[in-house]
C-alpha cells in the first residue's frame, strides 16, 4: 500500500509544546548477547508474524519525516542480528539524500560491524553508538553472558576503519566495572571515540538485582572532577545526556542520568518497537499501534494515531531504582523500544 504524501507543514508538537524531531527505531527485539542489565538468560521475543516488515517500517518512518522528524536512530535488540537490516538503512538513506533527515544513525553490540560497516557506511550512516561496558574480557564474557570481547572489538575498529564516527556506550555498575571507566576514558581518548556512561534503568524483569549494580552517576562525576577537569558542553540531543569536554584527555564525554538529574523538559523523540508501536516515553507503558492503523487504514489513519501520540507523551519518566524493589518501574526490555 502507498502512501499518499503528507505536507511537512504540521510538525509532531507534543501537549507541552515540544517538537519531536527524534525517530529511534527498534528493528528487532531479539540479540545474540544477554547483558545482565538488559535482559533475563531467557527471554521470549516476539514471533517474526508480528513484527513489521521493512517497507512498513519504511512507510512508518516516512510518515514521521514527514511530520518533521529529523534524526532517525536504528536499534533494537541487536539492529545487524535482523537479516538484511542494511536494506532497510539504505531504503531510509533517501531521505538524507532529499534533505528531509539530517542523520541516520545505529546503536550496536558491534558483534557483527567487522562485517557490515562499510555497507552502513554506502548506505549513509556517518556515526554508531556501540555498547561496551569494560575492556576486560572475563568482565565482558560476565555482563554479556557469552559475549567474547574480541568480536565486539574488532566490530569497532572496522567501524573506525569504514569512516564511522564511534560512540561506545557504557553502562556503570557498581562492583563490575566503576574500576574500569577511567581507563575506557583514556582508551576512548586514544581511539578517538566519543564515550557515554549511562545509569541503570529499570526497564524489564532481568535475573540479577538492579539495585545492586545500580551506580548514581552524580557520584562518578564528582569523582572524576577531583581528577579531570570537566568543561561542560552546551550540547543537548534532546535526551537525558549532557555532556563535558574532559580537558586533559581532550575526550567527549557524556552522562545519561535519568535516575539522578531529569531533563525531560527537552525531550524532543518518540519510540516505535518491531511490532509497529509507538512509546511517547521510555519511563511510561504508554503505547498506541501503529502498525493496526497502517494495515487496516494507510498513511491517513497512522497520521492520526501520529496526532493522538502527542497528546498523550507524559510530561516525564517515573524512574526510581530501590532497595528491595525488584520489579521494574517499567515491564518492558529497554531492547523492545531501542533505548
Ligand atoms: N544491542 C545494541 C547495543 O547494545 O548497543 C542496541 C540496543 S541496546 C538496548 C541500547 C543501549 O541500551 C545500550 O547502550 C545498552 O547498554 C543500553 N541499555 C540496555 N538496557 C539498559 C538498562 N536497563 N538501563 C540502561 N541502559 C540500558
Ligand atoms: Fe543485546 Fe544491546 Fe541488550 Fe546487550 S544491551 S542484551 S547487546 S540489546
Amino acid at each position: 500500500m502507498a502512501l499518499t504524501p503528507i505536507a511537512p507543514t504540521r510538525p509532531l508538537t507534543d501537549g507541552y509544546g515540544r517538537r519531536i524531531s527524534y525517530l529511534r527505531i527498534s528493528v528487532t527485539d531479539r540479540c545474540d548477547l544477554r547483558c545482565r542489565y538488559c535482559m533475563a538468560e531467557k527471554m521470549q521475543f516476539l514471533p517474526r508474524k508480528d513484527i513489521l516488515s521493512f517497507e512498513e517500517i519504511d512507510m512508518i518512518a516516512s510518515a514521521f519525516v514527514a511530520r518533521g522528524v529529523r534524526k532517525i536512530r536504528l536499534s533494537g535488540g541487536e539492529p545487524l542480528v535482523r537479516k538484511g537490516v542494511v536494506d532497510l538503512v539504505r531504503r531510509l538513506g533517501r531521505h538524507l539524500d532529499s534533505g528531509a533527515l539530517d542523520e541516520l544513525t545505529m546503536t550496536s553490540n558491534a558483534t557483527r560491524l567487522a562485517r557490515h560497516a562499510d555497507a552502513l557506511v554506502d548506505a549513509g550512516i556517518r556515526r554508531v553508538n556501540v555498547s561496551l561496558d569494560t575492556r576486560d574480557p572475563d568482565t565482558f564474557r560476565y555482563i554479556t553472558r557469552w559475549g567474547e570481547l574480541d568480536k565486539t572489538l574488532d566490530g569497532i575498529a572496522a567501524a573506525k576503519a569504514a569512516g564511522l564516527q564511534v560512540k561506545i556506550n557504557m553502562v556503570a555498575l557498581k562492583g563490575l566495572n566503576d574500576d574500569q571507566i577511567i581507563p575506557m576514558m583514556r582508551w576512548c581518548a586514544d581511539e578517538g571515540h566519543d564515550l557515554t556512561l549511562i545509569e541503570t534503568m529499570p526497564l524489564g524483569q532481568i535475573d540479577d538485582d538492579r539495585h545492586d549494580r545500580y551506580l548514581p552517576l552524580d557520584g562518578v562525576q564528582g569523582d572524576l572532577q577531583e581528577q579531570f577537569q570537566l568543561v561542560p558542553l552546551a550540547e543537548r540531543t534532546g535526551g537525558p545526556a549532557r555532556y563535558w569536554k574532559v580537558e586533559e584527555l581532550g575526550l567527549k564525554l557524556g552522562l545519561i542520568t535519568p535516575l539522578t538529574n531529569n531533563f525531560c523538559d527537552g525531550c524532543n523523540r518518540v519510540r516505535i518497537t518491531v511490532s509497529g508501536k509507538i512509546y511517547m516515553c521510555l519511563g511510561h507503558d504508554d503505547h498506541l499501534d501503529l502498525k493496526t492503523a497502517l494495515r487496516e487504514g494507510g498513511s491517513e489513519a497512522l497520521d492520526r494515531v501520529l496526532d493522538q501520540a502527542m497528546i498523550l507523551k507524559p510530561e516525564r519518566h517515573d524512574f526510581e531504582i530501590s532497595a528491595g524493589q525488584n520489579d521494574p518501574t517499567v515491564a518492558r526490555h529497554m531492547s523492545v523500544t531501542g533505548g
